[in-house]
């Protein structure tokens, strides 16, 4: 894949916001009742894990500073 032409900083802004409500909303819970009754990801939260963390590669790829 050829990398991503640079964005107007405007666009850049939005689509950080963009992916940091993605992140935040993929985020999985704190405290989720399956994840404790199996002591670890629950398919839903981990399904949820692997999105977010997509949209962090795909905000790495475009060149905007993401959390690791
Ligand atoms: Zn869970």
């Amino acid at each position: 894949m050829s990398p991503a032409p640079p964005l107007p900083p405007e666009q850049r802004k939005v689509l950080r916001q963009a992916l940091t409500d993605a992140v935040s909303y993929r985020d999985p819970p704190a405290h989720c009742r399956a994840c404790e009754a199996l002591d670890g990801l629950c398919d839903e939260c981990a399904a949820g894990l692997a999105h977010a963390r997509a949209y962090l590669a795909l905000g790495r790829e475009l060149g905007m500073e993401v959390p690791p």
